[in-house]
């Protein structure tokens, strides 16, 4: 049901997004898959719906668990790896066999339990392990870290080294990390930077783009069309909410709950509220709260479209006083990393999301 909204899980109830399936299902023997893209375009939908329609054997460590949380530490890391091997243990004969000798690991029953005390479990032998098991099956196993960038809160340890031994050294298990872009592939993998673990390492990505107009109104017309609703106002719909499938599907499911009256406004409070923590989260934990101003001002300056000119100026309007180049750079790229802002052709950067328009109480 194209209305469910929670992320789907089989690729019947995908809808578009040909090319990114076959993309995903050709790579699923690379050894590292970034799926990217801006928030709710379906990244975690796309993973869950391939990998259970190829049937592949894999965990699936769900960071989006720790969106609230300031830092996080390696026992919460590892508390979702035990819960996630686990689940395959119970599945599959055989596994526990390989983790008996595994420092840091102890097996009761059916079940491992993973340790966090002096003799802790490293998450690189516990690739080490799946990776035998999966070996000898003549089976692979592929490991999803879903929204990595929220990794970058791990504190006291790095995940980096195991996932960089893993491409290195274990045939039989693979990686799909998926977040947005700019955070996943440059700031939390550092796929770019020289002295990082994983520096120079092949991969395949795959984006996953916002609807384009078209897309959107077919989008809710079949969904419509599967609650038996002669659906006629996507374009209105469509620029109301723009494209992004997880505000549309949010749209037709309070439709055909609530009906139309209260579907957009419902709709349109539900994504503000979501984009407006989003945009606190970024000030507060960045120790970007004095600058508040600064970033509000970027971002109003940008709901038509702007050049690095005209936010240049918007800043020295704000400020009654030059500001450096050096300032409104790094103005920008925060704002472009954490996907708030997209630089265009032509140089223009425009708002990721057309309802951050509607942001004025952050
Ligand atoms: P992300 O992982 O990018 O945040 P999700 O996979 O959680 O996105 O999707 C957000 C919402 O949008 C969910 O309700 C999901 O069911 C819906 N959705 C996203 N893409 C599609 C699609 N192509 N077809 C149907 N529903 C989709």
């Amino acid at each position: 049901m194209l209305f469910d909204p929670r992320p789907k899980e089989k690729l019947k109830d995908i809808f578009d997004r040909e090319n990114e399936v076959e993309l995903l299902k050709r790579s699923l023997d690379s050894p590292l898959i970034i799926i990217s893209g801006l928030r709710r375009t379906g990244k975690t939908s796309l993973v869950k719906s391939v990998l259970n329609e190829v049937k592949a054997i894999h965990i699936f460590l769900d960071m989006r668990r720790f969106e609230n949380r300031e830092y996080i530490v390696y026992k919460d890391f590892l508390g979702v790896l035990e819960r996630e091997v686990n689940s395959i243990t119970k599945k599959w004969k055989g596994v526990l066999d390989h983790f008996k000798a595994v420092k840091g690991v102890s097996v009761a029953g059916m079940s491992l339990s993973f340790s966090w005390g002096k003799e802790r479990t490293e998450f690189s032998d516990v690739l080490s392990s799946l990776n035998d098991w999966a070996n000898e099956k003549g089976r692979n196993v592929t490991v999803v870290i879903d929204e990595a960038q929220e990794l970058m809160k791990l504190k006291g340890y790095d995940v980096l080294p195991s996932i960089a031994y893993a491409f290195d050294n274990l045939r039989n298990v693979n990686f799909i990390i998926t977040g947005s872009e700019v955070r996943v592939k440059t700031k939390f993998l550092k796929l770019e930077k020289e002295n990082s673990p994983l520096y120079g390492r092949a991969h395949v990505e795959v984006n996953v783009n916002t609807f384009d107009k078209e897309t959107s109104i077919k989008f809710l017309e079949k969904g419509f069309e599967e609650q038996g609703i002669n659906f006629r106002k996507g374009e209105e719909v469509y620029e109301g909410l723009g494209g992004n499938p997880g505000w549309l599907t949010y749209y037709g499911y309070v439709y055909v709950k609530e009906g139309d009256g209260q579907a957009m406004e419902y709709t349109r409070m539900y994504a503000r509220k979501l984009l407006s923590k989003e945009l606190c989260d970024f000030l507060v934990e960045g120790g970007r709260l004095g600058s508040k101003e600064r970033y509000l001002r970027v971002l109003e300056t940008c709901k038509s479209g702007c050049s690095w000119k005209d936010i240049k100026n918007a800043l020295e309007a704000l400020e009654g006083r030059e500001v450096n180049d050096g300032t409104v750079h790094t103005i920008l790229q925060n704002l472009l990393d954490y996907s708030f802002l997209v630089l265009e052709g032509k140089g223009k950067y425009f708002l990721a999301d057309p309802l951050m328009k509607e942001l004025n109480d952050v």
